[in-house]
């Protein structure tokens, strides 16, 4: 197959006798090593080989200098922004702005932007036209807009701008000075340097060729532009009619833009070349329900390409780093080379889940009786990594067990070090100063347990340079103190953008790389992964201080030039395709839906593509698909048969309401939870979660109206009672919850701290908040708090009739005006409003109401246990994330007509019938033994599920 390189390495080789007189410009090293490859096996005799670049090497070259790296700068930077500001914020809160400055330097460098004029403060119409006779009417246009739109903002907020602004130009122009004297330049600087000095360059004594540009920045576009003009440089560009002709197609904008050029213009092409043609290609789709499924699909995809064929013709490309791995491990045997081109972000490797875990161990060492003790959550993290399994598996088991069975919080650090030396390195408190050495060495000990794991010894080297450059760093920058917070933050910043970096030995194998790596090479075969919008193209990701009007006007690029750039890689990637493969999920991931590229749809519509040449793929893996379905044999007929009432009216299990809207969730997890009692992981339940504060608060109001029955002997609670227990009995109702949940003794002395005492103080804020509601309503008589409350229900299954038991605990029971209040605290924001009582049961219904289906179920146990009652059962919602809205109203509604007003619920036994009825469906469907427990379809439902492994349904 030919392909752009190999065409224009021919070309050169036509056009020109002496290659070593010519200097090849690239725009990055994968396109060069292509290059010279094709090159050498077009060359049959000895011969000298041009020398091959790439365009920043050139930019260095010239400059005599190459860039520092980005963290000394931002410490640079650190040094010039204290100088100017009067009280500046430390290094670690300014680390993140200080990127953000820096890259748009770079790009006010790149661009040739006038800073000064950037800026400053241009609101001023007279001013601009002076200011800005360079730019056209269109770009003064721009920041008039966006100095029009400024000056509506709040004044508050106009004046932190102005500040901040004026302050750059002048940290702009002192950083410049400041990294002279220091001998250091970023990137856009040497670029920028270069250019203003274009005119003093001599006659290269190497003919220059550029090859395979897309977009310039305007330092390249100028260099480049000053070559061909002055030294007669060649240009060869890596383009298609295909969206060079139509004005739509943003692949094509800078081209076009080009084409048109004084200079650029000559060098193109007479002809310029149809490469995408529809008739030779064959593009399928695929849609998968998760991301993980992509790499099994990747492998059959491969498995089906016909023998003899040679793997370099095919790329798989991989817009997620992270899918690398899994379609490294779904390859097909018959795949007996590959080559990976792209980089593997470091923080989703083993070695720094370790890293981060030993200084999380850090922050949570305490002194606790002369004890140095961790704290059980770093500690359980880090007895799950596979280096500590590896050193000491069954030690490892047996702490998680103690931590687990015995509810430990803290765990003392002289039992860890015991199990091995590798511990004893681990488990050590650190300080600040020493934390590079405790890292390096723990790296050390690692690298020596990992004698044959050449990747896993690439992390360790990585992160091991990183770490000494850290260190190296911070040594020189002696102002700045390093704490372990401090050192944590700069560490996460850091590995955030680091990658390892695959580059084999190219043109061997099959290829897989990332998006950009792509560039000026061509294949037949093209498998492309995470074809989602966000990710191919990615999302928009202009991290910028400078507002997108003034980006513009100043020729900075906005993001009209990435999309630009991604939809041409996108496009370029057809030039020589037989065969597209583009896989997309249909599965949302951390809350993005899953859309599928923008390509795909302008690939249907501009090419025509057939609905049927969409497939949607199943996974192949039988063993992670395979759909598991408990049927309802003699065996489980029997663990059913507990939930009914025997003929002295008891049961050995009922029916939670819980319990049934797992059922309506998903019957196999019904199944695992309360048939085959599955367990759930459990937690030692020391954080707080709202799980943990519902029932914090649970047990407080109980206590609080407990403690004021037995004390005034008398359940009416009135409204001149509030003052004495808000104030005199909130908190030690507060402090008896606190201490019940976590089994502590009643009447210790012991003082709760730290987190308790904080969960303590925010509990108060609410239940007082709860009191006061309270009191509008009172007077009220308490019926009960905290109470069970059973009813015997009855069904009709294969065996005649028969009665299941159905039993609450209700949080609440009142009385007042005559109506029954059955009242369930809720620690979420539970909604109220459900349509109708058939919705409670629709297991299809997304916004199914678990709240209102839960607390009707009150109404039937309350009016079940007290049959002859005659008074409304009103069912109430306590939601505390609602409480303190002005409007709040806990009562249920009832909204059956969408656009007519929701009705409050006054009785239970108005809507008796209906929730009974279908109810009583509901059960007699969970014991109808033609209908198994299956797996739920809505994934969704899967996310949270703690049986999500067994059900194989996890995500990559
Ligand atoms: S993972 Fe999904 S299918 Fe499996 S039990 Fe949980 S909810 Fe049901």
């Amino acid at each position: 197959m030919k392909g752009f390189l190999k065409n224009t390495a021919e070309r050169i080789l036509s056009e020109h006798q002496h290659l070593e007189q010519l200097r090849v410009v690239l725009p990055n090293r994968r396109a060069g090593l292509f290059f010279t490859q094709h090159l050498g096996q077009l060359i049959s005799e000895p011969t000298w080989m041009p020398e091959v670049v790439t365009i920043e090497e050139l930019f260095y070259g010239y400059a005599k200098q190459r860039p520092a790296d980005n963290l000394t700068l931002i410490f640079e930077l650190f040094k010039v922004y204290q100088s100017l500001h009067p009280s500046p914020e430390s290094f670690d809160k300014f680390y993140y702005w200080g990127e953000m400055i820096l890259k748009d330097f770079n790009d006010v460098d790149q661009f040739m932007a006038e800073a000064k004029k950037l800026y400053h403060h241009l609101s001023e119409v007279k001013e601009l036209s002076a200011d800005l006779s360079f730019l056209t009417e269109e770009q003064v246009a721009l920041i008039q807009q966006f100095w029009k739109s400024f000056e509506l903002q709040e004044a508050y907020q106009k004046e932190k701008f102005l500040q901040f602004w004026e302050m750059l130009s002048t940290l702009y122009e002192s950083f410049q000075a400041h990294l002279n004297v220091a001998g250091l330049a970023y990137s856009g600087q040497l670029y920028r340097k270069v250019v203003e000095g274009l005119t003093s360059i001599p006659n290269p004594e190497k003919h220059h060729v550029f090859i395979g540009f897309n977009a310039f920045t305007a330092t390249e576009e100028r260099l480049i532009k000053h070559f061909i003009a002055e030294f007669g440089a060649e240009i060869y560009w890596d383009v298609d009619t295909y969206y060079l002709d139509d004005l739509n197609q943003e692949a094509g904008l800078f081209f076009r833009a080009y084409a048109k050029d004084p200079v650029f213009e000559k060098t193109f092409p007479k002809e310029i070349p149809v490469k995408i043609q529809r008739e030779h290609i064959k593009i399928t789709t695929y849609a998968t329900p998760l991301k993980s499924n992509q790499a099994n699909l990747v492998g059959s995809i491969l498995e089906n390409v016909p023998k003899g064929q040679a793997w370099e013709e095919t790329v798989v490309i991989l817009p997620d780093e992270q899918m690398l791995f899994p379609v490294l491990h779904s390859l097909p045997e018959q795949v007996d080379k590959v080559n990976v081109t792209m980089g593997y972000p470091v923080k989703n490797t083993p070695v720094y889940a370790f890293i981060e875990s030993v200084l999380e161990l850090q922050r949570y060492i305490k002194m606790e009786d002369q004890v140095l003790s961790v704290y059980h959550r770093p500690l359980k993290d880090i007895l799950s990594l596979i280096y500590l399994k590896a050193e000491n598996s069954e030690f490892c088991k047996d702490v998680l067990k103690e931590i687990q069975e015995e509810n430990r919080i803290y765990y003392p650090l002289e039992k860890l070090q015991k199990a091995s030396p590798f511990f004893e390195l681990i488990f050590k408190k650190v300080a600040s100063q020493d934390l590079f050495d405790y890292l390096t060495t723990l790296i050390e000990a690692l690298v020596e347990r990992l004698p044959d794991e050449g990747l896993q010894q690439s992390y360790l080297f990585q992160c091991y340079k990183q770490l000494n450059r850290l260190k190296d760093i911070f040594r020189s920058q002696e102002a700045v103190e390093v704490d372990l917070e401090f050192f944590i933050k700069i560490f996460r910043q850091l590995f955030r953008e680091v990658k390892l970096p695959f580059e084999g030995e190219p043109l061997q194998g099959l290829q897989l790389m990332g998006v950009l790596e792509s560039r000026n090479l061509d294949f037949e075969r093209v498998i492309i992964c995470n074809m989602n919008e966000d990710s191919f193209p990615p999302a928009a990701s202009l991290n910028s201080m400078i507002p997108f009007n003034l980006r513009r006007a100043f020729g900075l690029p906005v993001q009209e030039q990435n999309d630009a750039i991604y939809a041409y890689t996108f496009y370029r990637l057809l030039h020589q395709a037989k065969e597209v493969h583009m896989i997309y999920t249909t599965s949302s991931d951390q809350g993005k839906a899953g859309e599928k590229s923008r390509y795909i749809q302008q690939m249907q519509v501009e090419m025509n593509l057939q609905e049927d040449e969409e497939v949607v793929y199943l996974p192949v893996d039988l063993h992670q698909s395979k759909e598991i379905i408990i049927e309802k044999d003699k065996d489980v007929v029997k663990l059913l048969e507990a939930y009914k009432v025997d003929e002295n009216g008891f049961s050995r299990k009922y029916f939670s309401p819980s319990a049934l809207s797992v059922y309506l969730d998903c019957r196999l997890k019904f199944y695992f939870q309360y048939i085959a009692k599955v367990k759930e992981k459990e937690e030692v339940k020391e954080e707080i979660d709202a799980g943990v504060f519902g029932n914090l608060a649970h047990y407080s109001m109980e206590h609080l109206y407990g403690g004021f029955i037995s004390r005034k002997g008398r359940s009416l609670v009135e409204k001149e009672d509030f003052e004495d227990l808000s104030k005199n009995w909130v908190f030690p109702a507060i402090e008896l919850g606190i201490r019940q949940y976590y089994n502590l003794e009643k009447d210790a002395n012991t003082k709760l701290s730290g987190q308790m005492a904080i969960v303590r103080d925010v509990l108060q804020k609410y239940i007082e908040e709860l009191l006061a509601i309270d009191k509008a309503d009172a007077p009220y008589k308490i019926i009960s708090m905290e109470q069970t409350y059973k009813a015997d229900f009855e069904i009709t299954t294969s065996d005649g009739m028969s009665k299941v038991k159905l039993q609450g605990i209700i949080d609440r029971v009142d009385e007042k005006d005559g109506v029954i209040r059955l009242i369930d605290y809720k620690s979420g924001a539970d909604k109220k409003e459900f349509s109708t009582v058939a919705s409670l049961f629709d297991r299809e219904d997304s916004k199914r109401n678990k709240a209102a289906m839960q607390t009707l179920y009150y109404g039937l146990l309350y009016q079940a246990s007290f049959p002859e009652n005659a008074k409304p059962l009103k069912p109430a919602l306590f939601n505390f994330k609602e409480i303190f809205k002005d409007d709040f109203n806990p009562y249920l509604k009832e909204k059956p007509i969408p656009k007519v007003a929701a009705q409050e619920v006054q009785d239970y036994k108005l809507l008796q019938d209906q929730y009974e009825s279908t109810l009583k469906v509901l059960l007699e469907e969970l014991y109808d033994s033609n209908i198994p427990f299956d797996q739920t379809n809505n994934l969704e439902k899967c996310k949270y599920c703690p049986y999500i492994e067994l059900c194989s349904r996890g995500k990559v």
